[in-house]
């Protein structure tokens, strides 16, 4: 370990990775940069965003077997978002990075340079590329700005430094090519995993967690739109991307600064069966909704509009609720990657089955988010039906992420939001089915109606209407005894 000064402070400057080029000081943020036996002050270091992580410098783990100690941050910021990468120290001097974005976690080792690795510009999420004998899936293709650092780190990063880098997923596995420093990539390679699988100690608590995340200076409880001035909920998430729910601004929350970055004045007010501020319990962990938003399918015959309600616990993350017109289901993304063959994919020894491709809209959004809705937002999705719900694969240009939907009773949505019973009801699953069968109902009454018309206008026939009547009524009992299409409560469209 080397120990020094900081130049513009004094206190004391740890660098304890021999692999560490720069180092943040934790009490003025001079940024240092370490040559031969000395350092030199390059400036102050941004803030970083303060944000709802529970890892800290100094937080430890294990990993393959190894112990770790976490020494050193960089913050990572792109149109839609940003992410944390902790610069990691093993006990044996070598080094990793613990990635933490949105509440999950990916730990990778650097391997170097490989003997051949495709162009960034040429990779699109969903595109594989074989590697260590497995098949990888390009799940996320983006550049980043580094927006702050923390304690020790790697190389020399500041505002301006960009990251290119494009992940890779395989199962559990995963795979980041670096293209930051040069057109050849930097290989990391790793998994995907969870704090308690790290056995991770010295995470900050709850209350620490409180205490600095989502809070402007001065401003503990209610933050003022900065478009229409009117309040909005102080934000218990590390969500900084709000849409402010009287005026439907987009506002980006950025260390002290909140900022418009679109106003969408003609949006009319949606009503939906829960609101923002809904807390709830579920498997025993207390939610709460901190954003909710209404999509619409695109690019089909079908209209189908849904809501998603984004919930957060400050222990759990995120998880997502979502109301269509004839069921409720919980929805988790999933942190690895299904193994997909043809029309099929399997995940933990399950097989789902394609059935469902569309598109979908952002067509309303109000409250908090950990990314930058933006009405008008399209992805393309597919669903996968199987024994343990529906597995959905949602692709933008880039990235792709997989979530799991089990449905969840109205009953139990009314109980844990605390509703009125009955304000939950749902006509009831598939209908699409019903659609279908609706929609062959119609069309099969018509051809009836049109080639029974001579006998029963013209002829005197009265069996003619007594069979037609008996026709239809076989049609359209399939389409009764399904639910029909009972409108849902949330029928007010945007
Ligand atoms: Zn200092
Ligand atoms: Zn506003």
């Amino acid at each position: 370990m080397y120990k020094t000064a900081c130049p513009a402070c004094g206190a004391e400057v740890q660098f304890r990775s021999a692999g560490s080029v720069m180092a943040v000081c934790a009490y003025c943020r001079s940024t240092l940069l370490r040559e031969a036996e000395a350092v030199r002050n390059i400036g102050r270091m941004s803030e970083v965003i303060e944000d709802h992580t529970r890892i800290q410098i100094t937080t430890s783990g294990v990993y393959e077997g190894k112990n770790f100690a976490v020494v050193g941050r960089i913050q990572l910021r792109y149109d839609d978002g940003f992410w944390n990468e902790w610069y990691v120290l093993f006990d044996d001097g070598t080094a990793g990075w613990l990635s933490d974005g949105s509440g999950q976690y990916v730990f990778t080792l650097p391997k170097g340079a490989p003997n051949k690795a495709p162009a960034f510009e040429q990779i699109r999420p969903g595109a594989t590329i074989p590697w260590d004998g497995q098949r990888f899936v390009a799940t996320d293709v983006r550049t980043a700005q580094c927006v702050a650092g923390d304690g020790e780190l790697p190389f020399q990063v500041g505002s301006g430094y960009q990251a290119r880098v494009a992940d890779f997923r395989s199962g559990e596995r995963f795979l980041t090519l670096d293209y930051s420093e040069s057109d050849t990539p930097q290989v990391y390679l790793g998994v995907a995993t969870t704090l308690e699988a790290l056995k991770c100690q010295l995470l900050r608590n709850d209350d620490q967690v409180e205490e600095t995340a989502g809070k402007l200076k001065g401003k503990t409880k209610a933050l003022e739109c900065p478009n229409c001035g009117s309040g909005i909920e102080r934000i218990p998430g590390r969500a900084e991307h709000l849409v402010c729910p009287s005026c439907h601004a987009e506002v980006a929350l950025s260390g002290d600064k909140a900022e418009v970055l679109a106003r969408h004045a003609e949006l009319a007010r949606v009503n939906t069966t829960l609101q923002l501020g809904d807390a709830g319990t579920l498997d025993g962990v207390k939610w709460q909704i901190i954003g909710l938003m209404r999509c619409r399918e695109f690019g089909s015959d079908e209209s189908e509009v849904w809501t998603e309600y984004l919930l957060f616990n400050a222990a759990k993350g995120f998880l997502w609720i979502v109301e269509t017109d004839t069921e409720w289901t919980r929805t988790e993304v999933l942190n690895s990657l299904p193994d997909i063959s043809g029309n099929r994919v399997s995940l933990g020894g399950k097989t789902y089955t394609r059935k469902w491709a569309y598109g979908s809209e952002v067509i309303y959004a109000a409250g908090a988010f950990n990314w930058r809705v933006k009405i008008g937002d399209k992805s393309r999705v597919t669903d996968y039906y199987g024994p343990d719900g529906v597995l959905c694969e949602e692709m933008t240009a880039e990235e792709v992420t997989w979530s799991r939907s089990r449905t969840l009773s109205a009953e139990r949505i009314a109980s844990l939001f605390a509703k009125p019973a009955g304000s939950t009801a749902k006509a009831g699953p598939a209908s699409r089915v019903t659609d279908s069968l609706q929609g062959f109902a119609k069309a099969a009454s018509w051809i009836l109606v049109i080639l029974n018309a001579p006998p029963l206008f013209f002829d005197e026939h009265p069996g003619a209407w007594i069979f037609t009547g008996l026709a239809l009524l076989l049609l359209w009992l399939p389409v009764w005894m399904g639910g029909g299409d009972t409108p849902g409560p949330i029928g007010d469209d945007a």
